[in-house]
């Protein structure tokens, strides 16, 4: 190519684009309009108004849909109002715009691909983005127009929000009861499907709850189906509330719920969260016309790993452990699988029976007296507790104590002993007119200290409704329940330290850290645990941590009492190692508040 034709093309290229530029002004000031291009195939590029179709042109003004015209550049030449609304801009903003900035990142290219054609592609889904930053799906329609050997692309945009909106609350809908808004059948089945997939490939128990509202049918006779509503509702939120957010809670009738939980530890976690499901529903439900009582039968089937399990049987055989439950009576939870069931549900029965327990007047407090090892004397007592079940005779704590503990129970039953020592504490010192000191020991679980079990009210309640004074009460902690939650605990403990109470670490010597708890725990006692108590004299091994416990506590400036003083070579090393407390067989094993009376006034008066 020459120089001279070089330049030509030049000139030719810089008018084009002076003119493209003149053009571009005069859209941006409403001077022209480049829409009715295709009206009226003239000379000239872009039409003015005058020479516009009028008529056309009020059809594209007035159009619900948006509606563009486009370079072959990409450049908008022509915008609506609608469009322009859409996008939450003006015409004028829109014009002299990549067209590519009106949609999200995901059109472009789709976008690109319509402008570029040649001939008309038809409609595609896009997404615009308004100035505000909101996605809005359209339908995006092209025609394209050559002018003057120009191609330009007629875009036309169809809001498709309510369409979508109306899917999704179809989607929804179908796979969403509509009283509650917890998944349906269908949901339910298709996520236990998957849950059953996943199993497949990791460890973990999946189980299935099938809980149904026991006379629920006589709620809604009595109360009206508002009332019934209700309380369905209500049940839909606390099952929600009382699982993990992963699994999920499903109505499937109408009074009939199923709970999905995966990666369960084992069949005793299953029985967990059913008991949990029972409590949460059967607290008072508030309705319009007053409180209402309302309980469940809960069904319980699980797959294990390598188990074959399908949804339908797994289904079944929740509903079938279900019926048996309701044919037992209201309020009871009923394990389908025969080989875990003869092993889980002695436990589970007693988990039932403990929940009974507090309300049925079946716990009691023995008491151990607690003596000073030089004098010989009783100084106090350690309340210790016993269930005297109707059916089970006098259980031990080592015996129920460990699964009121998992379940969480031991929060109430601990507020009851600490409300029933405190109470006889109280009489007791009431009645010794000596004013000798006298301390009454509870015995406290680490979930005790959680923050949720709010242990710090129910001591204040207890000291304030027995008019127990606070030095008097001496709460026991083992090292390990410190352990469980240090922080929380630390706090909690703390907050008791200010009420006045005092401290004891149980079972010193058994725990891991003790030297570090001590440090850390404001302590006002070690109870030295029994076992090495046991090796005293015999076992130099035990001798030696005896001594080094009360040697420690000495060094910290406070007390130490031995556990299961049974002889009297014990008592006698004991003593000559500087113990200052002691309780044991030796004197007394744990008895009743009337037994422990006596021995009080036999001892008042000797
Ligand atoms: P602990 O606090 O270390 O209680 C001392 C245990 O030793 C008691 O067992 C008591 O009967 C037993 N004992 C006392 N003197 C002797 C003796 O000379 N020889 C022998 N071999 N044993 C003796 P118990 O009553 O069965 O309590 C066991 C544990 O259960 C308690 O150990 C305590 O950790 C727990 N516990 C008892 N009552 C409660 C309670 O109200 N709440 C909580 N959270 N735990 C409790
Ligand atoms: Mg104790
Ligand atoms: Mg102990």
């Amino acid at each position: 190519m020459s120089a001279t034709s070089r330049v030509l093309e030049v000139e030719a290229l810089r008018a084009r684009l002076a003119d493209a530029e003149e053009t571009l002004r005069a859209i941006r000031h409403g001077e022209v309009d480049a829409l009715v291009v295709g009206a009226v195939l003239g000379q000239e590029r872009l039409f003015t108004l005058d020479s516009a179709d009028r008529t056309y042109r009020n059809f594209v003004e007035g159009m619900s849909d948006g509606a563009a015209t486009v370079s072959a550049t990409g450049v908008v030449l022509y915008a609506n109002q609608s469009l322009a609304d859409l996008v939450a801009s003006t015409c004028q903003r829109i014009v002299g715009q990549p067209v590519s900035n009106l949609v999200a990142e995901s059109s472009r290219a789709r976008l690109s691909s319509l402008v570029a054609a040649e001939v008309p592609v038809g409609s595609v889904e896009a997404v615009l983005k308004t100035t505000e930053g909101h996605l809005v799906p359209v339908l995006l329609g092209s025609s394209s127009l050559t002018v003057e050997s120009d191609h330009i692309t007629c875009l036309t945009f169809t809001d498709l929000t309510s369409e979508r909106e109306a899917e999704a609350a179809l989607a929804h809908s179908a796979q969403h009861d509509a009283l509650t808004g917890l998944p349906n059948r269908t949901l339910l089945s298709d996520r236990i499907q998957h849950a059953l997939e996943r199993r497949a490939k990791g460890p973990g128990l999946l189980a299935l709850l099938f809980c149904d509202v026991d006379g629920f049918k006589n709620i809604n006779d009595a109360h009206g189906h508002q009332v019934g509503d209700s309380v369905l509702q209500t049940v839909a939120s606390r099952l929600t509330a009382a699982v993990r957010p992963e699994d999920t809670v499903a109505r499937i009738g109408g009074d009939e719920f199923v709970v999905l939980c995966e990666e369960l530890a084992d069949i005793d976690a299953a029985s967990m969260v059913a008991t949990r499901l029972g409590s949460a529903v059967a607290m008072p439900i508030s309705t319009r016309i007053g409180m209402v009582e309302a309980t469940m039968s809960v069904g319980v089937a699980v797959a294990t790993h390598g188990e074959r399990a399908s949804t339908d049987t797994l289904l079944r055989d929740a509903d079938e452990a279900m019926y048996k439950a309701k044919r037992q009576g209201p309020n009871v939870i009923e394990l389908f699988d025969e080989d875990l069931r003869t092993v889980a549900a002695s436990r589970l029965q007693l988990m039932t029976e403990l929940r009974g327990a507090t309300g049925n007047r079946e716990l009691r407090l023995v008491y151990q007296p607690v003596l000073d090892l030089g004098a010989e004397r009783i100084v106090g007592v350690e309340a210790l507790l016993r269930w005297k079940n109707p059916t089970r005779g006098l259980v031990q704590p080592d015996a129920f104590i460990p699964f009121a503990e998992r379940s969480g129970l031991i929060v109430q039953i601990g507020a009851w002993v600490v409300h029933e020592a405190c109470r006889q504490g109280a009489a007791w010192l009431a009645a010794d007119g000596d004013g000798r000191p006298f301390t009454m020991s509870v015995n406290v679980s680490g979930r005790q200290l959680t923050p949720a079990a709010r242990f710090l009210d129910t001591v204040r309640a207890a000291l304030a409704e027995s008019g127990l004074m606070p030095s008097a009460l001496i709460l026991e902690v083992t090292e390990s329940a410190l352990m469980e939650d240090a922080e929380a605990a630390l706090r909690v403990v703390n907050e008791l330290k200010a009420l006045g109470v005092r401290i004891a670490i149980d079972d010193f010597g058994t725990g891991y850290s003790s030297l570090l708890y001590l440090k850390r725990f404001p302590v006002d006692l070690l109870k030295i645990d029994r076992s090495f108590v046991a090796g005293l004299g015999g076992n130099r091994e035990d001798s030696a941590i005896v001594r080094s416990v009360i040697d420690l506590a000495q060094a910290f400036g406070i007390s130490s009492v031995a556990e299961g003083i049974e002889t009297a070579e014990q008592l006698a090393d004991l003593r000559s190692l500087g113990c200052h407390y002691g309780q044991g067989f030796l004197w007394s094993p744990g008895r009743s508040a009337a037994e422990l009376g006596d021995l009080l006034d036999a001892a008042q008066a000797g």
